[in-house]
């Protein structure tokens, strides 16, 4: 069965993710005040409509709460954002994500019963700034405070060394969870598999074991 999804604000983040769920297949109900946004979707989303998601009857005549997931995105107006979530979590929907401003804010939505709040610039922020660091490091997804998988390039001191050889686990405490070699993934991959110096490698751990494997091995 097609998914309904909604996406409230069609900024950069809120329109990215309509035009994204939209390209997938997905049905999608997007929602602005601003109808030159509105317009902007028309062709997109399956529906688009200018709507002030802050009115209570708005929800309810636009038959919300028959929506699988509603995806907040409403920028800058951080009352109207925790509003609408508010309205949304009453409706009885199922899957709430809001895009946070910040901490404050994330505090609240996580308070009002947000099921995923996201935080998209300080993410981005925190993944370019572990690559501008490391050349080797080519993404980063934080997990916790002191956990994360990270992407690393493989390197000539690991090349033609199997993983039980460099002993990763032991040694430093992460795992290679999977080894990405030209198009192909290799899911957890075998003690025994060799590793070439091209290969990617994306390994999870605490921060600090992640960069003791990556000084000394990388
Ligand atoms: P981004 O940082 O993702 O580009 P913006 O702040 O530019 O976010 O966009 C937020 C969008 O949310 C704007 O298009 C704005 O018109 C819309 N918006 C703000 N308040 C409401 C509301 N109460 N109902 C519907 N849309 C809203």
């Amino acid at each position: 069965m097609k998914k309904e999804f909604a996406v409230i604000g069609l900024g950069r983040f809120g329109g990215s993710i309509c035009r994204e769920l939209s390209r997938e297949g997905m049905e999608v109900l997007a929602l602005d005040l601003d109808e030159d946004k509105v317009n902007e979707y028309r062709d997109i989303a399956a529906h688009a409509v200018i709507a002030d998601s802050t009115d209570e009857s708005v929800l309810r005549e636009l038959g919300l709460r028959n929506i699988d997931h509603v995806i907040v995105a409403i920028g800058d107006n951080i009352q109207a954002s925790m509003l609408t979530t508010l309205m949304l979590k009453e409706l009885g929907i199922k899957t709430i994500t809001v895009k946070a401003q910040n901490d404050y804010h994330e505090k609240i939505l996580n308070k009002i019963g947000a099921d995923h709040v996201v935080h998209p610039e300080r993410d981005m922020g925190k993944r370019i700034a572990h690559n501008i660091i490391s050349n080797n490091i080519l993404d980063y997804i934080e997990l916790s405070d002191d956990h994360s998988v990270v992407e690393v390039k493989a390197g000539s001191k690991m090349s033609g060394r199997t993983l039980v050889d460099l002993d990763i686990r032991a040694q430093y405490g992460c795992n290679v969870v999977a080894i990405k070699r030209k198009k192909d993934v290799i899911v957890s991959p075998m003690a025994t598999e060799e590793i070439r110096e091209s290969d990617i490698l994306i390994v999870i751990g605490a921060d600090k074991d992640i960069s003791r494997f990556e000084k000394n091995l990388v």
